[in-house]
C-alpha cells in the first residue's frame, strides 16, 4: 500500500513512485463520523435556506479556485497517486468544469406541475435530504470527490467524504480551496480513515440520507449491507471490465490510439478502461502490429518527469494482483503475452510500484483476464467472427460499466449501442464523459447514476404538495 498508519493515530501517505513520504493524515473513527453528521445538522438550516442561485455563486467561485490552484493540486494528486501530471492537471480541471456545471444548473432544479383534478392543483417541490455521505476510490480521487460534492451541495445538503487511505490529500485540500469560496466547514467534512471503521460508519448512520459509493464490486456490497435497514438512498458506482470492439471497417490508427489510451491510462486504473479488447479477424494481425507498436512508444516513470506517459500502479497489491493474473497466463498458456508481462528492473523502477505496459493475445472466455476487473495495464485481446460474437463475449461478464465499438457503419453503431449491456457505450472513442451527461453503470456495476441534471436528486426528495381551490 502506499498508505500507512503511525499507532494507529495518522495515516502515512507516500508516493509510489519511490516510497517518499507525501504527507501525512489522522486516522479518523466512527466517532468522527457521528460528531461530523451532529455538526453539520446544526450548520444546514442556514445552507439550505440560500437561495439556490446563491449556492450556485459559491459553487462558480469554486470551480474558479481550483482552476487558479491547479498546479499545485495536481502536483499533489501525482504524488500520491502515482499519475502522469498532464493526467493529473486534467483531472483537476475537470473538477472546475464539474462545479462550474452544477452552478450553472443551480436555478434549474424545480419540481413539477400538474393538471388541475378533482382535488385540486397539484405541484411537487424538491427538497433536500440533509446529510449525505461520499466514499471515494484512489483511483480518480479528486474528479469522483466533485461528482458527489457538486450536486449534493447544489442541492442544498451536507457532505461528510471519506477519502481512499491511499489517496486522502488531494481531496482534503481541494476541500480547503473549496471552502475558501465560502462552503463552510461542517457543510462540507472530509474524513480519512479505513473503509472498515469510517467508510462503514457513514454506510451504516441512520442520521445519513444518502450516501454515493465509487469502488470495488465487493466493497459496494458490504456497503450495500451496511446501509439495509437505515433506509438511506444509495449510489453506487462500481466495477467495470468495458470491451472495446473494433470492426473490418474501423479507422485503424484511431482505434488503436484509443485502444492505447483508453487501456493505458492512469496505468489501467480507471473504472472505464478499456479492459478487453475484441478484434474482427479481418484486421486482427494488422491491429495488433499498430498496438504494439502504440504500447512501445509509452515512457513509464515517475508522472513528475517530464514526457512520462504511465507512471507507477498506485498500490502493492494491485501490482502483486496483477503479477499474479499475468503468471497464471504464462503458466496456463492461455494467451501469447506479445509485449510487457514484467515488473521493470533497476533504477528508479526498483523504488515504485512500476509495471509494463502489457498485451495479451489469444485469451479464451474463460480466462480471469478475461472474467475478472483487471485492474492495471494489462490488455487482453480475442479475435470475433463478426458482430453477434462480439456482442455476446462482451456481455459474457458479470459487469456492465462501459463499451466502445469502432466502425464506420451506423448500423453496426446502432446494433451495438442497443445490444451491449452497459451503462455507457461510446462510438469510436472510449473513455471521457462531460459533465452535463449521466454515467453509471448495469449489472455488477452499480445502481443510479451520476453527472448530469437528474444528478441533485440523488441527494433531494420531492414532496407533493395538493392545493384545494
Ligand atoms: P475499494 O472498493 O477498495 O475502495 C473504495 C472506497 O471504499 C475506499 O475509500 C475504501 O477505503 C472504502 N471501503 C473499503 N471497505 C469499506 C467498507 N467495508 N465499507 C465502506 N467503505 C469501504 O476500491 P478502490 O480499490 O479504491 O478503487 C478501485 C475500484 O473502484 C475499481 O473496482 C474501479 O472500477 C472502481 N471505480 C468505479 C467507478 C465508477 O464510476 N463506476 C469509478 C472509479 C473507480
Amino acid at each position: 500500500m502506499s498508505a500507512e498508519t503511525d499507532n494507529g493515530k495518522t495515516i502515512r501517505v507516500t508516493n509510489p513512485a519511490d516510497g517518499t513520504v507525501v504527507g501525512t493524515v489522522p486516522v479518523g473513527t466512527a466517532a468522527d463520523v457521528s460528531a461530523a453528521v451532529d455538526n453539520a445538522s446544526g450548520a444546514l438550516g442556514k445552507w439550505s435556506s440560500l437561495l439556490p442561485r446563491e449556492r450556485g455563486k459559491i459553487l462558480f467561485n469554486a470551480a474558479t479556485a481550483i482552476r487558479q490552484d491547479r498546479e499545485r493540486l495536481a502536483t499533489l494528486l501525482t504524488s500520491e497517486q502515482g499519475k502522469p501530471l498532464a493526467e493529473a492537471k486534467n483531472e483537476i480541471m475537470g473538477c472546475a468544469n464539474v462545479f462550474e456545471y452544477y452552478a450553472s444548473i443551480s436555478g434549474s432544479i424545480k419540481g413539477d406541475a400538474f393538471p388541475r383534478s378533482d382535488y385540486g392543483y397539484s405541484i411537487t417541490i424538491k427538497k433536500p435530504l440533509g446529510v449525505c455521505g461520499a466514499i471515494i476510490p484512489w483511483n480518480m480521487p479528486a474528479l469522483i470527490m466533485a461528482w458527489k460534492t457538486g450536486p449534493a451541495l447544489v442541492a442544498g445538503n451536507a457532505l461528510i467524504v471519506k477519502p481512499a487511505t491511499s489517496t486522502p490529500l488531494t481531496c482534503m485540500e481541494m476541500a480547503s480551496v473549496i471552502r475558501q469560496a465560502g462552503i463552510p466547514e461542517e457543510i462540507l467534512r472530509i474524513i480519512p480513515g479505513s473503509g472498515e471503521e469510517v467508510g462503514s460508519a457513514i454506510a451504516a448512520h441512520p442520521g445519513i440520507r444518502a450516501v454515493s459509493f465509487t469502488g470495488s464490486t465487493e466493497t459496494g456490497r458490504k456497503v450495500e449491507s451496511a446501509a439495509c435497514g437505515t433506509g438511506k438512498h444509495l449510489t453506487l458506482e462500481l466495477g467495470g471490465s468495458d470491451p472495446m470492439i473494433v470492426c473490418d471497417d474501423a479507422d485503424i490508427p484511431a482505434a488503436v490510439a484509443g485502444a492505447v489510451a483508453g487501456r493505458f491510462y492512469n496505468c489501467g486504473q480507471t473504472c472505464t478502461a478499456v479492459k478487453r479488447l475484441f478484434l474482427f479477424e479481418d484486421i486482427a494481425d494488422e491491429f495488433t502490429a499498430a498496438l504494439e507498436a502504440g504500447v512501445a512508444g509509452i515512457k513509464i516513470g515517475n508522472g513528475l518527469s517530464p514526457g512520462v506517459r504511465m507512471g507507477p500502479m498506485n498500490n502493492g497489491s494491485g501490482r502483486e494482483r496483477i503479477k499474479e493474473l499475468v503468471e497464471g497466463i504464462r503458466e496456463s498458456g492461455d494467451g501469447t503475452i506479445l509485449t510487457g508481462g514484467e515488473i521493470p528492473k533497476g533504477g528508479e523502477y526498483e523504488k515504485g510500484y512500476f509495471y509494463e505496459p502489457t498485451i495479451v493475445t489469444g485469451v479464451p472466455a474463460g480466462s480471469p483476464l478475461m472474467r475478472e476487473e483487471v485492474f492495471g495495464p494489462v490488455l487482453p485481446v480475442s479475435i470475433v467472427s463478426g458482430m453477434n460474437e462480439a456482442i455476446e463475449a462482451a456481455n459474457s461478464v458479470r459487469y456492465g460499466l462501459g463499451a466502445s465499438v469502432w466502425t464506420e457503419s451506423i448500423s453496426r453503431a446502432a446494433k451495438a449501442a442497443e445490444e451491449i449491456e452497459a451503462g455507457i457505450v461510446w462510438v469510436n472513442r472510449h473513455l471521457k464523459i462531460p459533465p452535463e451527461v449521466p454515467f453509471g453503470g448495469e449489472k455488477a456495476s452499480g445502481t443510479g447514476r451520476e453527472n448530469g441534471i437528474y444528478a441533485p436528486d440523488r441527494y433531494m426528495t420531492e414532496k407533493t404538495v395538493i392545493i384545494s381551490p
